[in-house]
């Protein structure tokens, strides 16, 4: 038999490359915002991986499990054209949020985040601030429903499969507030209450 020579390779995927991220311990996160917004979803987490919340006919919380609230941004390197999809909850996506208030988008906006706190998962605080960004060479925004749902693995009727799909991020997600809601996307909850300076 003779190989299938195809000199060509294979058209890459369209997220090849783009990895799934949370806020590293230890160290500061700096990168670009290539996002118009947050994309937000409740969430579950189950054998070890984040599956969005279905709303009324979630089975995780007819199970009884309390979806947690996450929010989903693209940001480029600082250093680098390399782009990544960050995962956040709601105590750290509400600064980013009043910044989209005030200023009408993220996209080209300076966002940095840290862990106060040394484990994989303590709480995550951002700032965001304007950036000198050339908006016309900054790299296009990852769609991120698209992303979500191929990284969820979602069939046309919301609902993942329980194995496909390729969720990197294997440490816990971190232990603060939830909200109880239909998955809504790209609107995220009220902020919640900001810790006295
Ligand atoms: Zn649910």
């Amino acid at each position: 038999m003779d190989p299938a020579w195809q000199d060509e390779p294979p058209p890459q995927t369209e997220f090849a490359g783009i990895r799934l991220i949370r806020t590293p311990p230890g160290r500061e996160l700096v990168g670009v915002i290539t996002s118009d917004h947050i994309t937000g979803c409740p969430t579950h987490y189950v054998h070890r991986r984040t599956t969005p919340c279905t709303g009324t006919s979630c089975t995780h919380c007819l199970d009884g499990l309390q979806p947690r609230w996450h929010g989903y941004l693209s940001i480029r390197s600082m250093y680098s054209e390399t782009q990544y999809v960050l995962e956040l909850t709601a105590l750290a996506a509400a600064p980013i949020q009043e910044y989209l208030r005030r200023h009408g988008t993220l996209r080209g906006a300076r966002l940095h985040a840290k862990r106060v706190g040394d484990k994989p998962n303590s709480p995550v605080q951002t700032t965001v601030s304007p950036n000198d960004t050339d908006l016309r060479t900054l790299a296009p925004e990852v769609h991120m429903r698209r992303y979500l749902a191929t990284l969820w693995s979602l069939t046309n009727n919301g609902q993942p499969h329980s194995t496909k799909g390729a969720d990197q991020l294997n440490n816990p997600p971190e232990t603060v507030s939830y909200v109880r809601s239909e998955c809504t996307f790209s609107a995220p909850p009220k902020p919640p209450e900001q810790p006295a300076a």
